[in-house]
């Protein structure tokens, strides 16, 4: 739990909640018996595994070691899936810093019927309205046992009537909120979340033909292209070294100090998140405005962590990373889409759609989307048993995922499967750099 002055509930004027959920890592259990830092990975049918391929490290080829699985479902999303997100490290020190030694998987699980229900709804709607930026309700509240009750989430049955989203607002409250005891004594009296037909637009979006989508990122980087998809089982548990202690994981809405979240850093120009944007990335002007922003990336993103420092992730879907630094690869690439460099209020800083800057998904061809980080006091709670003081050297790793949470092509409805997601690791700055 954050150290919170719990007197400064009801003011709404001390603190402002944001959309991201925060995680905490905890020996409790929280009635969330998904999610979890550390320990071993579970499967969404307790028994398909991920293939064994991606089990193992890009660079030693060893199995990795995991560090944070967590259930993903996203009723008002995709009402029809099932979602696991994983996150995996390679524990050796010769493979630290090498892209491939921390690899990210979804899991997803599609009801049977989905496509036939999606095709259905196309020959009802005549050509989708494309969702302008807007705030985006909290989403995401049906995860890893969030306590804020305050937020009008309703966790759907994940197998329910997309259609009928539009009366959820009446449904039953978070199920799990019930093992954490009192209710978040926090929580500004934030009103309902409305969940209107803007969500079935959202709905539809995802499942827009390849070619209307496509028509919006035409200047992100393109996929590589796929490989086969090798299928060796997954390795046996005794061929994976010991697993880091395993926390369950509470969750809160982010909090911070004031009205709202700090102010623009002087010369960003990033305030534009608008779609154009996504076509700048990687532009040689960015690249100097970055450059000229050193630091204040990292300033931010102390401060922002600091004020609940106990955080060991952030999510928000299609939210914003909390860029560590914008002074290597992955901070260039994101920087215009991260929050370091979002505006003012962080209740409608969530307009990122697609394009994050992420490469698109290599299964399907959809934009990524963040959806999750760790934060270093993760590597605190990972660590806390071991001896030696040779730990990992992330500052964060974000977790960048299919906007339409597809499934593999060869894995039908109703069964489980895997799709590699992007990671982007920012390492911790070396001593002598800072
Ligand atoms: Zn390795
Ligand atoms: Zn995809």
């Amino acid at each position: 739990m954050p150290p919170y002055d719990s007197d400064s509930s009801d003011e709404g004027e001390d603190y402002t909640e944001t959309n991201v959920l925060l995680g905490y890592a905890t020996q409790e259990e929280t009635g969330d018996t998904i999610s979890h830092l550390g320990g071993r990975p579970g499967w969404i049918d307790e028994k398909t595994a991920p293939s064994g391929a991606l089990a193992k490290c890009k660079v030693c080829n060893d199995p990795l070691t995991l560090l944070l699985e967590l259930n993903g479902d996203l009723p008002k999303n995709f009402p029809s899936h099932e979602r696991r997100l994983y996150i995996f490290s390679c524990r050796r020190k010769a493979c630290r810093r090498k892209e491939g030694s921390v690899r990210g998987i979804r899991g997803v699980r599609v009801a049977k019927g989905t496509a036939e229900k999606a095709a259905a709804k196309k020959t009802e709607k005549t050509a989708p309205v494309r969702e302008e930026s807007k705030p985006q309700p909290n989403i995401g509240g049906s995860l890893f046992g969030v306590k804020n009750e305050s937020s009008g989430i309703a966790p759907a049955n994940p197998f329910s009537n997309p259609f009928s989203s539009g009366a959820s607002n009446a449904a039953p409250s978070n199920p799990f909120s019930s093992s954490g005891g009192a209710p978040n004594p926090f929580a500004p009296p934030t009103p309902a979340v409305k969940i209107t037909p803007e969500d079935a637009k959202e709905d539809a979006e995802t499942t827009l033909p390849e070619t209307f989508a496509s028509k919006v990122r035409l200047n992100t980087p393109a996929p590589e292209p796929q490989a086969p998809r090798p299928h060796e089982p997954w390795p046996a548990e005794s061929s994976f070294p010991a697993p880091y202690p395993l926390y369950h994981l509470d969750a809160e809405y982010e909090t911070l100090e004031g009205p709202s979240v700090p102010e623009i850093p002087e010369n960003t120009r990033m305030e534009i998140d608008t779609e154009g944007s996504s076509s700048s990335v990687g532009g040689k002007e960015d690249k100097e405005v970055f450059e000229s922003t050193l630091d204040k990336t990292f300033q931010k993103f102390a401060d922002r962590v600091g004020q609940n420092p106990e955080q060991v992730l952030r999510y928000e879907f299609k939210g914003k990373p909390l860029l560590y630094s914008d002074n290597d690869a992955i901070g260039k690439a994101l920087a215009a889409h991260s929050e370091n460099g979002a505006s003012s209020n962080a209740k409608v800083t969530t307009t990122a759609r697609g394009g994050a800057g992420m490469p698109r998904c290599r299964n399907c061809g959809a934009d990524r989307v963040f959806e999750v980080q760790l934060a270093p006091h993760a590597i605190t709670e990972l660590e806390a048993e071991e001896l030696s003081i040779e730990g990992m050297e992330w500052g964060t790793i974000i977790l960048g995922v299919c906007s339409k949470d597809c499934k593999p092509e060869d894995i039908p409805e109703g069964e489980v499967g895997y799709v590699e997601e992007w990671t982007g690791v920012q390492w911790e700055e070396l001593a002598s750099k800072r």
